[in-house]
Order: structure tokens, then sequence, then C-alpha cells
């Protein structure tokens, strides 16, 4: 089983066959299958010899990838969608390929370097200092957990635990819901400004909540394009508050800060340059491979003080002055996840980039207009980045809801409703440059 045999070759050929196939064919936009549905198929492929490569290879293709959805279909307009380019997915497989260890230096040096490569140029785009930098980690929730456990240090060491208080975090009611899991293993308060659709968190509401609780607050956790609208928050005056108050800022852009790579985009973030630390997940807009998320902080010495682990068997690590993810965050074993990010960027070129998420935004300003155009629909707010969100006049939940099941069922696109303001609302997340305005208006006609 390890030995690289004639077996060995054939089922890299198939593999690789197989593969290939899944990305020239077009694909149907798949359903997923009821767990009582999905046990017969597989049930007994765990047996004592192994039911041969033949086998798990057509069960892969018949079951594993047949009743998955996958993100990269243009009609994905779901949660936050997933377009790999074909070099990112490439990327992941010969990275699959090196079987290494992206936690230390002193066996990935050449695919951190990779890594780091695309994290300083993430930098860049944010404006921030080349001393910046960071690590790649599985997600935005591990991103923002890890980003926020450094603030929370950082307060410590710089001005003690407040006294007879507990910790707080200041976000705002749009923030994403990592943003209160990662308080609650913190085991901090969440202090949060209420803001309603597309309104922004502002310095002046932060500052105002600083004038009586400024005491036990470490961190502002700002959101570079809010989940459910893609909303904005004012960086420019948070930044000026937070760096007033010395008070941490975290800017959330796991789905948002992808468009810092389109110059024509860029201005939508001014002030993300006075950031502490921020992410971006190149798994949502920035077209590579599941899992990946790029965690920057301006002052990487902080958070390696706060995430460096030790123990006898990382002595030899230890002070050798190198640059080692796993000091940067809630994780020691690492894949290097960010090498097909570099790859995809290395073969394509920032232009192509640039490209692709103008596409998206150009079809969402599109979309935007297709609703205002339909008596049936509502826009509840004019799109910053490539969500669209509206209602349908006179819908309950339970109609938005029939009304997904029924584009799934029949293979038109996959959608899920949300809530917007408390009431059932739809949203279009538009991920795949090649969607287009067509795609759009196939759904939205199909809510006449
Ligand atoms: C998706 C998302 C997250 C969480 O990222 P995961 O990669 O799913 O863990 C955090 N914040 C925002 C704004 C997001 O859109």
């Amino acid at each position: 089983m390890h030995r690289f045999d004639e077996q060995s070759e054939q089922l890299w050929h198939a593999a690789i066959e197989m593969a290939r196939r899944r990305r020239i064919e077009p694909q149907p936009v798949r359903r997923p299958r009821t767990r009582e549905e999905l046990t017969p198929l597989l049930v007994d492929t765990i047996t004592p010899s192994g039911i041969g490569s033949d086998e798990a290879l057509r069960l892969f293709q018949e079951v594993v990838a047949e009743f998955s959805i996958t993100g990269d279909h243009r009609r994905f307009f779901s949660f936050i969608g997933h377009a790999p380019t074909e070099a990112a997915v490439i990327g992941d497989i010969l990275l699959s390929a090196h079987p290494l260890y992206g936690g230390d230096w002193l066996e990935g040096a050449g695919a951190i370097q990779a890594e780091n490569v695309v994290l300083t140029w993430l930098a860049k785009l944010a404006g921030l200092p080349p001393e910046a930098g960071g690590c790649f980690v599985s997600g935005g929730t591990v991103g923002n957990l890890s980003a926020l456990h450094v603030a929370r240090q950082s307060a410590r060491s710089s001005r003690g635990d407040p006294i007879g208080k507990r910790w707080a975090l200041v976000t705002s009611s749009e923030a994403h819901s990592s943003v209160r899991s990662a308080a609650s293993v913190l085991d901090v308060d969440v202090l949060t400004v209420t803001v309603g659709p597309g309104e922004k968190l502002t310095g002046e509401a932060i500052a105002h909540l600083l004038g009586y609780e400024g005491e036990r607050v470490f961190a502002v956790v700002a959101a570079a394009g809010s989940t459910n609208l893609g909303t904005i928050d004012d960086l420019i005056s948070i930044g000026r508050v937070c760096r007033e108050a010395g008070v941490w800022l975290h800017v959330d852009g796991s789905y948002g800060l992808a468009a810092l790579v389109s110059p024509d985009a860029r201005a939508k973030f001014a002030g993300i340059e006075l950031c502490d630390s921020f992410i971006v997940d190149p798994h949502k807009w920035l077209f590579s491979t599941y899992d990946c998320c790029g965690l920057i902080y301006r002052d990487p010495p902080i958070a390696r003080r706060a995430h460096t682990q030790s123990a006898a068997y990382l002595d030899a690590l230890d002070g050798d002055d190198q640059w080692h993810p796993a000091n940067y965050a809630i994780h020691l074993s690492r894949r290097a996840r960010g090498v097909p990010v570099w790859f995809s960027l290395a073969v394509n070129g920032e232009r192509a980039y640039a490209a692709a998420i103008d596409a998206t935004l150009e079809t969402t300003r599109l979309a935007a207009s297709a609703v205002k155009e339909r008596a049936w629909l509502t826009l509840l707010a004019e799109p910053e980045l490539s969500v669209v969100a509206f209602q349908r006049i006179g819908w309950s939940w339970q109609n938005c809801i029939d009304w997904a099941e029924r584009l799934l069922q029949e293979g038109v696109a996959f959608v899920v409703p949300t809530t917007v303001a408390g009431e059932p609302a739809l949203r279009l997340a538009i991920q795949h440059p090649n969607a287009t305005i067509d795609d759009v208006i196939a759904v939205l006609e199909s809510l006449a």
C-alpha cells in the first residue's frame, strides 16, 4: 500500500482522468440526499481486504461527488460561494501529492515561503507595513478567534485585566456569527451596536460605547463585507477611534476583503490600513480551494507571543528566528493551504483576479437593477459588494423555503432564504465570475 507499483500507476491515470472530466464537463446543480438514502450506498465499503480501487473510484464518482453540492456552479447563489480557478484546483492536487508539514519552517520552508508571499501581497493591498504577516488557517472562524486571542493578550500585557469586570469586544449586530462564537470561547462579553439593513458600524458609535465601557474593551471587530448584505463598516472613523483609545481593531474581511485585488473596488475599504489584524478567506471570493483563510497581523511578534506553544518536543524550533506558521494561530499541525492560492496567483496574475472580481460586482449591480424593475420584488439595500438582498412581496418564510427547495429539485439554482431585520428575505451571493445576469434573471423570474 506504500509502494508505487503498477496498480498505483493505473489509479493515478484513472483519478486524474476523472478529475479532468469533472473540470471539463458542465456540471448540474446537484442536490443532497437524506442519510437514509445514502446509508445503503456506502454500506460495507470498509472490508478486511478492501474493495479495490476501481470500485472505490466508482463510489467516489457516483456517491461522494454526486450527492454533494459543489460551490463552483455559476448558479450557486447561497451563503458565500466558492469558485476555485483551474490553477488553484491543480495547485491543491500538487500540494496533496507532497505531504508536507506546514507548521514549522524546518519542515515546510518552501511551502511556507510561497504562503508568505501571498500574505505579504495581501498585507500590502491593505496598506499594512512590510513587517505585517501571519499564516493561513482553516477558515474565518478560526481566523477571528486566533486574532481576538492576540488582541486580548495584548490588552492584558499593556494594561492588565480590568478590575472587577469582564473583558469585552465591540461589534455590530451584523457581525458574523463566528465573532460571538470566538467571544464565547474566550469567555468575554460582546457589546453589540445595533445597525439596520445596509447601515454601517461607525467610529462615533464606538466612541460613545468606549465612553462608559472603555476600561474593559480590548477589541473592536469591524466587517469589511458583512455576510448577509455585504456591508462594509466605516473603517476610517473606526480606525481613528481605536487608535486614539489604544483598542485593537480587527477587520473581518473573510468574504469582502477579496475585493482589495480590484483597483476599482479598493477605495471601498479606505481605513483598512489602520487595523491591527484582518482576515480574508481565499476559499470564498479569492477563487481558491477549501479550506483557506489568510490571517494577518500588523505586528506579528505580538501574535507569536500569544500563540507559540512550548514543549520539550518543540524545543528544537525555539529561538531559531524562522517563521513558524504554528506560532500565529490556534493550531500546530497544518496543511500549507495557502500554496494553491500562491500557485493560482502566480499562474494567472493580478489583472485576471481584478477582472474576475469586477465581473461579479458588475453582475451584482445589474442584478440589483433587475430586482428594482420587477414589481413583485423589493430591494432591501443597494449592494456594496456581491450580495443582493430583496423581498418577494407577500411571501412568508415558508413560501421562501418551498421556492428554494423547488429550485434545487429542478436544478435551476441553489439559493437559500435569509432574514433581514427579522423579515423573510431572499439573497443572492454572486461569487462565480462566469455567472451572468441571465442566470440571475432566471431566478428572479421564477419568483413572479
Ligand atoms: C464566512 C465568514 C466567516 C467565517 O468563515 P469560515 O471560513 O466559514 O469559518 C467569518 N466572517 C465573515 C464575514 C464571513 O463571511
